[in-house]
């Protein structure tokens, strides 16, 4: 979607008549994506359909004509940060600085090289302008309930070999795991039991769960619960991808990595960068809600390649972008490697808000086994996500893909959304005030 095109967001009456309305309106040729809803006009978690102006009078006579209820039709405005160089004016910032932050404040796109020069800043009050206003562009598109996903790893095979991740194929030492649909459907049922409303289904590339065996869980998901679904078992033909959209699947999170083809090709030998573009061109065709991402701390990887990587999340409509620092895993050829710079992670999700905008971005698990105080700090710049881990205890140690990888759970996400000063979402059905009282009998 170009530079000078108008958009507007079209809000359903509900999940369904959006997902059913962004299929008729593909269908009719339309180009649409799937974008966070602007938080005035709903919760966190609710999702608008965009489309370019020239399109907005046909795709809003399709849904009528269908039976697809509108709640609203808004122009998206560039969102600009009004007075933001105006509340940091007591603060030492470079005068280059302060017109990318300028350009922030004006609505104004920023290029490769405003977006290195705000990763390379080592400057205390630059990196706090930069969070501050990260933070304000996030409140202001997606307002300060952090939304809470559930995880589950279930199954640590993998065919590939990625240098870095520690369930890679030449591991020897890992017990390797399989849950049964079973299992998984029972931390589904606790998920579901308290009001989550996403399930992240995440693996290795494990042939073993097959095209069909995917759709048996995806069915039983969505007939027994109605939750919401994100996929992230890799790369898969077009087709399948496919059979699980029509099946129910929404989300589907498949990380580039890096946009650097010389890192990407060290990293992954048994992959290549121009697929796995590929198949997140075809996750975005099918309609799928798209996640990508990247680590931040790669060997040999520079400030020009994560601003590339960023730019890249733009160009390809990126709806949910996982950021997080290399960790050494154990095992691996990268397990010598310096763990990924924290400061880094954290500009690169404050850089992330401001150029992507209308985007979820977690506060990943990998800050939070860093230190646990990480995700509240990605909170604050930028980010409205927390993923729960919810594999189960059994198999959990098993699915290190790097080591010491942290428990997110709901005391850890209690802690970071109270640290961030944020809300929960109100479809959450538990009191979180009780790890409020877990918090105080610790001290
Ligand atoms: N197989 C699926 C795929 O390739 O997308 C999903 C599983 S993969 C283990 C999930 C993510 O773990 C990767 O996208 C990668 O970003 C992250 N990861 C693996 N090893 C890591 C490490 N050592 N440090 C940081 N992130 C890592």
């Amino acid at each position: 979607m170009g530079k000078d095109v108008k958009y507007f967001l079209i809000m359903a009456g509900s999940t369904n008549h959006m997902l059913r309305g962004d299929k008729l309106l593909k269908d009719k040729g339309i180009k649409t994506s799937l974008v966070p809803a602007p938080a005035e006009y709903g919760s966190v978690c609710a999702i608008a359909i965009k489309v370019e102006d020239k399109d907005i009078d046909i795709s809003e006579k399709y849904l009528r004509e269908n039976d697809i209820t509108i709640r609203g039709i808004y122009e998206e405005k560039p969102e600009r940060l009004t007075g933001l160089i105006d509340r940091l004016k007591n603060t030492i910032i470079r005068d280059e600085f302060l017109e990318v932050l300028k350009k922030i404040e004006d609505g104004k796109e920023l290029t490769h090289s405003d977006i290195v020069l705000l990763l390379k800043t080592d400057r205390k009050a630059e990196k706090e302008a930069l969070f501050k206003a990260a933070d304000e562009m996030r409140k202001k598109i997606v307002g300060d309930i952090v939304d809470i996903r559930g995880a589950i790893e279930f199954s640590n095979y993998c065919k590939k070999d990625c240098k870095y991740c520690g369930v890679r194929r030449n591991l020897d030492n890992l017990q390797r795991y399989r849950m049964t649909e079973d299992e998984i459907m029972e931390v589904v049922h606790s998920l579901h039991n308290i009001g989550i409303k996403t399930v992240i289904l995440q693996s290795g590339e494990d042939s073993w769960w097959t095209k069909d065996r995917i759709a048996s869980l995806i069915i039983r998901v969505k007939k027994e619960t109605g939750m919401k679904i994100t996929l992230s078992l890799g790369e898969r033909p077009r087709e399948d991808y496919e059979y699980f959209k029509e099946l129910g699947a929404n989300n589907y999170l498949l990380k580039i990595e890096t946009t650097n083809e010389e890192i990407f090709k060290f990293i992954h030998p048994d992959d290549d960068i121009n697929h796995r573009k590929q198949c997140s061109s075809w996750l975005k065709e099918l309609g799928y809600l798209n996640g990508s991402g990247c680590i931040i701390g790669l060997p040999g990887q520079r400030e020009e390649d994560i601003a590339n990587d960023i730019l890249y999340f733009k160009e390809m409509g990126i709806n949910m972008i996982g950021i997080g620092p290399f960790i050494p895993a154990k095992g691996t050829p990268l397990e010598n490697y310096p763990t990924g710079d924290v400061d880094m992670t954290l500009k690169a999700v404050a850089v992330t808000r401001l150029v992507c905008k209308r985007v979820f971005l977690p506060a990943t698990t990998a800050l939070a086994s860093i230190d646990s105080d990480l995700q509240a700090d990605a909170l604050k710049a930028g980010a409205n996500t927390i993923m729960l881990i919810n594999t189960p205890a059994k198999y959990r140690y098993n699915y290190q893909i790097y080591s010491d990888k942290n428990m997110v759970d709901l005391k850890s996400a209690y802690d970071a959304v109270t640290g961030a000063n944020r809300e929960f979402p109100s479809y959450l059905k538990i009191d979180m005030e009780v790890y409020k009282d877990a918090a105080n009998s610790e001290k």
